[in-house]
């Protein structure tokens, strides 16, 4: 590995704004201790910022020479609306709110990259730091983009890593083209007419309706779209009745469609809402169809892959670069940015969760568990890929 020295020395600082942020998690745009001790590190190291793009965001601004290229890197800084089974002294002090998905990491890997740019400014050009909130579901890509961020800071191209539990620490995985779904959910309402379970022929049962589409539209996948074109269609809750002896009026279905192309996307929602209305006509109930598309597939950008796995080879070799990185049908609203910029999102192995301080849940570290923690380790690897990108896309003439 050709970790940047200087990053390395600053670990145990880095550390230490890691595990605060892990203490005091926020939720969507609500990160105001968050945000404010992002603008106080980047003020502190005498980085111009601008804040209250998607509300509680905060840009980094450092410019250096005299070059017009311009690079966005992002790092997002929500946390998750679940309890925490750590106890170890950095475990969350926010009842019910936990960093599980390592965006407190993201933050210090960003800050540990803005604290050396700013001291040796080995580029020529302009680096916008962008700390986003609201990427778990509030879609805070979206909300910065409406606010604006592309036109007050038009960056040529924006980069964002996620850390990857089950990539070895020390390891980057990346893939060109499509790297995560496309996330949607649907609220399918069934009206039937309720009456006496004993005297069913008096009702339209809305539960055998609800049951034959939940298990009609998963022929949509199986029948339907090319099997080339990856989709899922989950049906996660279906709600309905309360006694055992009545026959309810209605009953509710939801769920999630994932998919990597629109095209298959259209066809689903297009299809599903067809069965929907025919399945309730033909025993005649009534449906109401809801459907709504939440973050657009991740499609990570030819040319910015092939410069991103150059400057990851840079840091940790070709050999620790897998650049065929199995996608994932998990979704990231960072996908927004990318329908506006050309750019990438990489993963950084966050290993297997063997790092984790004494006092860990003892469950696995994955993602969005309440045993995950961030591997500290990862800090001057992906503050030096931060860093090695911004020098090697902008170099000093
Ligand atoms: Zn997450
Ligand atoms: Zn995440």
């Amino acid at each position: 590995m050709k970790l940047i020295e200087p990053i390395v020395n600053f670990q145990t600082e880095l550390t230490g704004i890691r595990r605060d942020l892990h203490a005091h998690p926020e939720l969507a745009y609500e990160e105001l201790r968050t945000s404010d001790a992002v603008a106080a590190k980047l003020t502190e190291w005498g980085i111009p910022i601008v804040r209250g793009l998607g509300k509680t965001g905060v840009v980094g601004i450092i410019k250096n020479g005299s070059s017009s290229k311009s690079i966005g890197l992002r790092a997002d800084m929500d946390a998750l609306p679940m309890q925490e089974i750590n106890t170890f002294p950095h475990a969350s002090k926010n009842q019910g709110k936990m960093h599980a998905c390592g965006h407190d990491g993201h933050t210090a890997m960003l800050l540990g990259a803005a604290h050396h740019l700013s001291k040796h400014r080995n580029f020529d050009g302009t680096v916008y730091l962008v700390f986003q909130p609201a990427e778990e579901g509030g879609g805070g890509a979206r909300t910065m983009i409406a606010d604006g961020i592309f036109d007050q800071f038009p960056m040529d191209a924006i980069y964002g890593m996620h850390n990857w539990p089950g990539i070895p620490v020390g390891q980057f995985g990346v893939v060109e083209g499509p790297m995560m779904a496309s996330s949607n959910e649907f609220r399918v309402k069934v009206t039937g007419r309720g009456g006496h379970a004993a005297l069913p022929h008096r009702t339209v049962d809305p539960v055998m309706v609800a049951v034959q589409m939940a298990q009609a539209w998963q022929t949509i996948i199986t029948r339907e779209k090319n099997p080339l074109q990856t989709a899922v269609l989950s049906v996660t809750q279906i709600h309905t009745g309360s006694a055992v002896n009545v026959i309810p009026d209605d009953a509710q279905i939801v769920g999630t469609v994932r998919t990597f192309t629109d095209a298959t996307l259209d066809l689903i929602e297009t299809r599903m809402a067809e069965i929907a209305k025919n399945i309730a006509a033909a025993f005649g109930a009534e449906v109401e169809f809801k459907f709504r598309r939440n973050y657009p597939p991740l499609i990570n950008h030819a040319k910015e892959t092939a410069f991103a796995i150059e400057v990851m080879s840079d840091v940790v070799g070709r050999d620790n670069v897998d650049t065929r990185t199995e996608p994932t049908m998990g979704a990231e609203d960072f996908a927004f940015f990318l329908q506006k910029k050309p750019g990438c999102y990489v993963f950084i192995g966050n290993g297997e969760g063997d790092h984790r301080a004494g006092g860990h849940g003892l469950g696995p570290c994955h993602l969005h568990n309440g045993s995950y923690d961030f591997n500290d380790n990862l800090l001057p690897i992906g503050g030096s890929f931060w860093v090695r990108l911004v020098e090697m896309a902008m170099p000093l003439r």
